[in-house]
């Protein structure tokens, strides 16, 4: 009997891994081109993390002229969930960097390097294993999960390296004759790799984010073929990133240790290695401890946070590229109104350690972003955002005219209004500019320094029958006010008041305010000229009306 017997044994159908060799030839791209993956389990979450990564895997691959495909890992089954991989897909495309290969779907890809998901790929890891039966670099293991479980405990007890190893390895031993016998006994059995590696002996690897790493050799007999037919990630890795043609694997740094292993799979398969560029995990400052993004605590960890934030997607990939290269910052200084997708992204920039998340940070850039949209976009965004997450502000905004109004303050100009931070902001935000919300707002009038019911009765009073003309250009309409001021006894300039503050009880600072907070209840807003002119006199009077009865309470 022969390795050969054994191997079609096992897998009677497999084919000849030049088959495989053939269809998946070497892609023809430019020299330098980067061919990289996404590689999620559609495990149903989606983590800030797993999207940084694809991210940085999608402009590297933008960038050289190469591709990036979105794999599935769903070898391991207990884990999956349904529609996880639709949730991954949308998620990507919300964020706008579709792979140009890979799953679109729970079940189709798109791409010459199908299938993307392992699970699809199940005959093609087979003639792989087979193939290394046949070298003698695999062999099947009929140790139960007891058993193995047993080894542990027993290397435990010895304070042991523990593992499926060396002496440690039972079925290595079992001769070919054997396994044939007791495979045709209908014994249960897994694949395992036959590790030609020792473990006093060290590798020497270069890791493109990491740098010069040492690391023993593996010598593990690690299982390649599961119980349900399915590969291990190990070895579904080597398999697919050979075929799929990957010449950068760019992944979380859980994985660097595996390396050795990885290496020596892609050795005793006759594959060349691709690149390993290991990505620190995004880590949060918690009191003090600087700890990973957890899924558990942080609920800023999962992707589908921000969408029911309403943070703006845009805002949230420029904060991650802020993140990945601290040169990000000065190169937006540099060039504010340029598109993210022009930053050249360099892998040897990125953090060794991990980058700290910040929440504020990111509503800072949220912020810009959202301020050099248009009322248009604005409109937009929050009308879709209010579908979804809140249909009290989609009603709001049902009146589109008056709400482009009211958006278009201090908006399209040098200066533009940096309030917005997300979505959930914006009923907060505009919502004195509605007589049905503003009307029903039971909080009392913050007035400041001007504060007594004669002297504001008369501000209000003066300024709607004598100063406001909705026709005055801004120059205009501030003069009136300043006028106004001067009329009831108050300083006409704050530098006049400062210079005589015995002469006056305020000055047209504090006047604008009584104004101010009639108009809003609130003590700051967008430019006042423009508030007024959405507004309308006659709203206008209405409130002033109301402010001055409330007085009277
Ligand atoms: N499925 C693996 C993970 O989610 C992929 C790692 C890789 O990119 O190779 O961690």
């Amino acid at each position: 009997m022969e390795r050969k017997d054994l191997a079609d044994l096992i897998f009677p159908d497999a084919k000849e891994i030049s088959y495989y060799e053939e269809k998946y030839p070497e892609r023809n791209l430019p020299e330098g081109a980067i061919v990289t993956r996404f590689a999620p389990s559609p495990t149903g979450f989606v983590h800030i993390g797993g999207l940084y990564q694809g991210l940085i895997a999608r402009k590297l691959a933008t960038q050289t002229g190469g591709v990036f495909f979105l794999r599935i890992e769903d070898t391991d089954q207990k884990r999956e969930v349904e529609n996880g991989i639709v949730g991954i897909v949308e998620s990507l495309k919300e964020f706008g960097f579709e792979p140009d290969e890979g799953m679109i779907s729970e079940n189709e890809g798109k791409g010459n390097y199908a299938p993307y998901k392992q699970s699809q790929r199940k005959e093609i890891y087979q003639a792989y294993a087979k193939y290394l039966i046949e070298q003698g670099k695999a062999y099947p293991c009929f140790c139960s999960p007891e058993e193995v479980e047993e080894i542990r405990t027993k290397q435990e007890n010895a304070k042991i390296r523990p593992g499926y190893y060396g002496v440690w390895a039972k079925c290595r031993n079992v001769t070919i004759e054997e396994a044939i016998e007791r495979i045709k006994n209908g014994e249960k059995y897994i694949i395992r790799f036959k590790s030609p590696g020792r473990e006093d002996r060290k590798i020497k690897h270069h890791d493109v984010i990491k740098g010069n790493v040492d690391f023993p050799e593996n010598d593990q007999d690690i299982v390649i073929i599961k119980a349900d037919g399915l590969p291990t990630y190990h070895f579904a890795h080597a398999i697919d990133d050979h075929l799929m043609r990957t010449t950068h694997v760019i992944r979380g740094d859980e994985w660097l240790s595996s390396v050795p292993l990885h290496l020596q799979l892609f050795q005793e398969l006759g594959f060349k290695a691709p690149k390993y560029a290991h990505i620190a995990p995004i880590m949060k400052n918690d009191e003090g401890n600087k700890r990973k993004l957890s899924k558990r605590k942080d609920p800023e960890a999962a992707v589908s946070y921000y969408a029911e934030e309403g943070i703006p997607s845009e805002a949230v990939k420029e904060y991650l590229l802020n993140i990945a290269n601290s040169t990000f910052e000065n190169w937006r200084r540099a060039n504010p109104d340029k598109s993210m997708d022009e930053f050249e992204l360099q892998l040897n920039k990125m953090s060794v350690s991990g980058a700290l998340f910040d929440m504020i940070k990111l509503l800072d850039v949220a912020k810009i972003v959202i301020s050099k949209m248009t009322a248009e976009e604005v409109y937009e965004n929050a009308m879709s955002w209010a579908k979804k997450y809140d249909e009290k502000l989609a009603l709001i905004l049902e009146d589109k005219d008056y709400a482009l109004k009211v958006f278009g303050i201090e908006r399209g100009n040098s200066k533009p209004r940096k309030d917005i931070s997300k979505w959930s902001d914006v009923k907060d935000n505009i919502s004195y500019m509605y007589d049905e919300i503003f009307e029903k707002d039971t909080s009392e009038y913050p007035y400041q320094v001007i504060n007594q019911k004669e002297d504001i009765k008369k501000i209000l009073e003066l300024y709607i029958e004598k100063y406001y003309n909705a026709n005055d250009d801004k120059q205009t309409w501030f003069d009136k006010i300043k006028e106004l001021a001067g009329e009831l006894g108050y300083a006409k300039e704050v530098k006049e008041f400062k210079a005589n503050p015995d002469m006056y009880k305020a000055h047209v600072g504090d006047v604008s305010t009584v104004l101010r907070v009639a108009l809003t209840k609130r003590t700051n807003t967008p430019d006042m000229y423009e508030i007024m002119r959405v507004l309308g006199k006659d709203k206008m009077e209405k409130r002033f009306k109301n402010a001055i009865k409330n007085l009277d309470k």
